[in-house]
């Protein structure tokens, strides 16, 4: 009865990494069934339009956004990430397009996303705001966005809040609940219509209502399942069609990140890995950062000319300071003198250019 929530998506050769096209690696090629039929839909549009829908992510660990946000943190990766727990990426319902390759102005890939679901996360359809590349399928998160955006839960930020809703939707952690198995249940119980307050992992009186008022039992797991089923009834195109046996014999989740509980490992469902090679380990560092803006490489470029032109100019002035000193101390006169000197040569030599070229009539 139940089942998935997140699922790999075979489109491993929309990826680009380093200004190459190349096969997205596995750990990155996963989405939820609606981003994942959103991501074809979107696809076949841009090329109907002569342009191509090329990828520089997707899914993210745990472990990927934090290296991710890492990276940004120490500077090698211009893009803003989250910590994990607030990235859509983590949920498997955001990507970032490569936008030159689109061959079409922002404004219209606006549109063809839309028409799929897919929303941008800035106000205006500009390439010089950043994030324009980031597009996120909110199905029903959207809901939980609302519920923050219209004050009813007030310990998280809407986007924060959201993106906690997904990834606990697919069976992962989020490292701000201590009870991932509550909070799931509090976001599920929002998604379903209900005013329960703040999403925090600590059931209170209003979630316990709602809870009855749905006529789940149990402890928190069986709770989980239960709501998990509900939501499966209310929004089935975000729920992967196959049960875990049938998708993958005996449970197979090698290629998944770890779960938390075992009532996440019941929810989630990899696809079955190809038959000839094993899954591969999870990586450690997260892929190389995409540069999606040309202003961002030619302001790291700026950056090296300038630091360069400081060490140059630091080196010149020592230079000059040593032989300054070593004139003063050779001298048998007065480095004033000498600045007068030169002054009155320089001033000579201008006023005898002049002169020369009046008398030669140049001008
Ligand atoms: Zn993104």
């Amino acid at each position: 009865m139940t089942t998935s929530s997140l699922c790999a998506v075979q489109i491993l050769s929309c990826y680009k990494v380093g200004g190459a096209q190349v096969m997205m690696p596995r750990r990155m090629a996963f989405a939820t069934p609606d981003m994942k039929a959103a991501i074809f839909a979107i696809a076949d549009d841009v090329k109907a339009r002569g342009g191509a829908f090329v990828l520089s992510d997707l899914f993210r660990s745990h472990d990927m956004q934090l290296q991710a946000h890492l990276d940004h943190v120490n500077g090698k990766k211009p893009a803003f990430s989250p910590l994990p727990g607030g990235s859509m990426h983590e949920g498997g319902r955001a990507f970032d397009v490569v936008i030159d390759d689109l061959k079409m102005s922002l404004a219209d890939f606006w549109e063809i996303a839309k028409r799929h679901g897919v929303v941008p996360i800035i106000a205006e359809p500009k390439t010089t705001i950043k994030e324009c590349w980031h597009f996120e399928c909110r199905g029903s998160h959207q809901r939980v966005y609302d519920h923050y955006a219209s004050g009813k839960g007030r310990n998280m930020k809407p986007a924060t809040a959201m993106a906690a809703s997904a990834i606990l939707a697919v069976g992962l952690k989020v490292d701000a609940f201590n009870d991932c198995d509550a909070a799931a249940v509090q976001a599920a119980l929002i998604r379903l219509g209900y005013d329960i307050g703040n999403i925090d992992g600590a059931i209170g009186p209003r979630s316990r209502a709602a809870i009855e008022a749905l006529g789940a039992t149990g402890d928190m797991v069986q709770i989980r399942l239960h709501l998990t089923a509900e939501l499966q009834r209310r929004f089935p195109g975000e729920y992967f069609e196959q049960t875990l046996e049938a998708t993958a014999p005996g449970g197979s989740f090698e290629s998944l990140p770890a779960a938390t509980s075992p009532v996440t490992e019941a929810i989630i469902i990899a696809a079955p890995p190809p038959a000839s090679a094993p899954a591969p380990a999870p990586p450690r560092t997260a892929p190389p950062a995409v540069k999606n803006k040309p202003l961002e490489a030619s302001r790291s470029i700026w950056g090296a000319v300038l630091a360069a032109l400081a060490g140059v100019g630091l080196a010149l002035h020592e230079i000059a300071t040593g032989a300054w000193s070593w004139l003063e101390a050779t001298l048998p006169f007065s480095t004033t003198w000498l600045f007068l000197g030169v002054l009155l040569l320089a001033t000579f030599l201008v006023i005898y250019a002049r002169i020369d070229d009046r008398l030669k009539g140049r001008r």
